[in-house]
């Protein structure tokens, strides 16, 4: 028996309205935003082939498009709420929509997100989700906000999802060998990231700028400094210390030119980069506590343009690090 588009939607993704006025089954999902509240919303696209293999199991492609939408959420320090899925399809496979179903809404009901509304065709496999959030009403945080003399912050750890796309990719020479269990690692943090939802929200009132590094440190840090020197009228650079770059076993044992690309130009680590004043530092250290995330200082703002990168203690005795030949800074769709 073949599947028609409505079955499909009702059998997977039809789900009884809890926070919503109405959800999914009508032309328009309503909300009703707690008072006081302002509207965060966010969308991001995965498409086959360019953000992820055909190959990759459904369920964790599921947890994937929600996780890195509801990171845009984190990064603005709002709570979720409800989204939409915009599904393209080449066919529908009840095998492969059983298991993207369940990744996709076990992460959604782990953060109360609830799943609204959306549109199903059949196409090339994409899949675009909306995401809306709330935040208390001027609340928001703000890639725009951070000064010279605040510190620099990373959430969890940078460059395992480098890994693993290199490891499939295998056009990386001279890749020490991982273990069975160093390369299973790595492969989830490309295929299951974890959505810093706690981090952010604990950040507001905290953090003066924050970004989810999804492209790589470089390029992530590099909107937060022009957002802010834009905002701010004064040029604004960055020190980072390479030594103090939270690194997996695995990105530690990598050669120093693969090391620091997986580091600083990795992509897919979906962690937060947040600055703050250091008079922050002991609450930021609670909120690490409290959300059992690791919060690392790795730098400082500074009132110069530019990126420096050091070896040595920020505020001691320090030597400049080269930066590898042709670091990627980022990633361009259109360029790359
Ligand atoms: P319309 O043609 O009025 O836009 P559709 O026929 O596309 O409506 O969708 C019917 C209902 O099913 C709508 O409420 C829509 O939000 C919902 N819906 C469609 N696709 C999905 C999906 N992939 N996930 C959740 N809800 C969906
Ligand atoms: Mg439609």
């Amino acid at each position: 028996m073949s599947l028609g588009e409505f079955d499909l939607i009702a059998r997977y993704f039809h789900r009884p309205a809890r926070k919503a006025v109405v959800g999914n089954g009508d032309d328009c999902a309503i909300l009703a935003p707690a008072p006081g509240m302002q509207l965060a919303i966010s969308t991001d696209t995965l498409v086959v082939g360019r953000h992820f293999i055909a190959e990759v199991p459904a369920q964790r492609l599921g947890h994937k498009c929600l996780a890195v939408n509801l990171s845009d959420l984190a990064a603005c320090g709002a709570r979720p709420l409800a989204f939409t899925l915009a599904l393209t399809l080449p066919e529908a496979n009840p095998d492969w929509l059983e298991g993207f179903a369940q990744g996709l809404l076990a992460l959604a009901d782990a953060h109360g997100c609830e799943l609204v509304g959306g549109d199903t065709t059949a196409g090339p496999l994409s899949i675009t989700i909306t995401v809306l959030g709330e935040v208390p009403a001027g609340g928001a945080l703000l890639r725009r906000g951070a000064q010279a003399g605040d510190d620099c912050w990373v959430s969890g750890s940078l460059g395992d999802a480098r890994i693993a796309l290199e490891t499939w990719r295998g056009q990386w020479s001279g890749l020490p060998q991982l273990s069975a269990e160093q390369e299973a690692l790595a492969q989830d943090r490309l295929d299951l990231p974890t959505p810093r939802v706690a981090v952010g929200e604990g950040l507001r009132g905290l953090a003066s700028a924050v970004i989810d590094v999804s492209d790589g440190l470089l390029s992530d840090l590099g909107h937060v400094l022009q957002a802010s020197t834009r905002h701010c009228g004064q040029p604004l650079g960055a020190m980072l210390a390479a030594d103090d770059l939270p690194a997996s076993a695995a990105v530690r044992a990598l050669p120093v030119e693969q090391r620091l690309t997986c580091l600083l130009a990795g992509g897919d680590d979906y962690e937060l980069l947040f600055t703050a004043p250091p008079a922050q530092r002991d609450r930021i250290d609670a909120l690490a506590l409290a959300t059992g995330t690791p919060l690392t200082r790795i730098g400082r703002i500074e009132p110069q343009a530019g990126v420096r990168l050091v070896h040595g203690p920020l505020d001691g005795p320090h030597t400049a690090v080269q930066l590898p030949h042709n670091l990627p800074h980022g990633f361009d769709h259109f360029r790359d």
